[in-house]
């Protein structure tokens, strides 16, 4: 008999999927939850939902209905709605919540990094340039870009933006991961001047970040948000799941 899940985890992510697997082999009865965002996901090990909750009160009536004693949030850093509302809703339940986030990029010798705070102001310093610009920031934020019409965009992403979008532009569709010799052919083939990305860390995709420093691209980084505060942080599998096991104690069968 399959146990009722006593974790969930927020998925949506490399790491969220790598956690799934490793406390599915440890026997730990755990959920994993996709916003349902993506056509073709990549599904973690062991039980799955899929779709939002319906924000704080949502999430907290699940958890309170599925009897669940600890959650991890191993969502994208950059999205900062279903991490709020697991802040939130863990708080109010008295439930443990733990981070687990991979370490932002930083910049080594060689890179040429302009370094900005949110999205909005990534377009703004595009805006007006006549330049050939490499966007890999996701279908979301595609929009803060439409109207910017001096310069040319290679979009690249998993599924077809529903937004608007530049009036100069290549959409490519394709998913990580990617190497360091495929980044730099496309961005050759293009002419790529400017890669704009978001700093989500991790090896998935860092190859673009190698191939831009390599062939002398300015990169327009995206500097993560704020995590929420006073959450216990690990930025790495393992150490979640050491944390996990820790939380639920010896009551369950690991
Ligand atoms: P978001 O803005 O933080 O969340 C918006 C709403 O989507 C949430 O309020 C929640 O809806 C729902 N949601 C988000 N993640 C969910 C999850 N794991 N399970 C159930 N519902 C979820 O999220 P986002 O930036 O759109 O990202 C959506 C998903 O894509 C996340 O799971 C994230 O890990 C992944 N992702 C995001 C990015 C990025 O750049 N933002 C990149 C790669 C992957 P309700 O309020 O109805 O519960």
């Amino acid at each position: 008999m399959t146990e009722p899940p006593v974790v969930l985890v927020l998925g949506g992510t490399g790491e969220a999927r790598d956690l799934a697997a490793e406390l599915d082999a440890q026997n730990v009865p755990t959920i994993s939850s996709l916003a349902g965002r993506v056509a073709d996901p990549r599904l973690p090990d062991g039980a799955v939902r899929v779709g939002g909750f319906g924000g704080v009160a949502g999430l907290t009536q699940w958890l309170r209905d599925n009897g669940i004693r600890v959650v991890v949030d191993a969502t994208h850093p950059f999205a900062t709605g279903i991490s709020a509302n697991a802040a939130t809703a863990t708080r109010s339940l008295g439930l443990p919540l733990i981070r687990l986030c991979r370490p932002p990029w930083s910049p080594g010798d060689g890179d040429d990094w302009v370094r900005v705070p949110d999205i909005a102001d990534a377009a703004g310093y595009l805006d007006g340039r006549r330049a050939r610009v490499f966007l890999t920031t996701g279908r979301k934020d595609v929009d803060a870009f439409a109207h910017i019409s001096s310069a040319w965009f290679l979009i690249r992403v998993v599924d077809p933006p529903q937004t608007r979008m530049p009036s100069q532009r290549t959409v490519i569709r394709s998913r990580g991961p990617y190497h360091v010799s495929d980044e730099t052919a496309l961005m050759r083939e293009h002419r790529i001047e400017v890669l704009v990305t978001k700093n989500s860390g991790g090896e998935m995709t860092r190859a673009k970040l190698v191939a831009a420093r390599d062939l002398g691209i300015e990169v327009v980084m995206v500097d993560r948000p704020r995590e929420q505060p006073g959450v216990l942080s690990v930025d790495d599998v393992a150490a979640a799941a050491g944390q996990v096991r820790r939380l639920i104690g010896g009551a369950q069968p690991l």
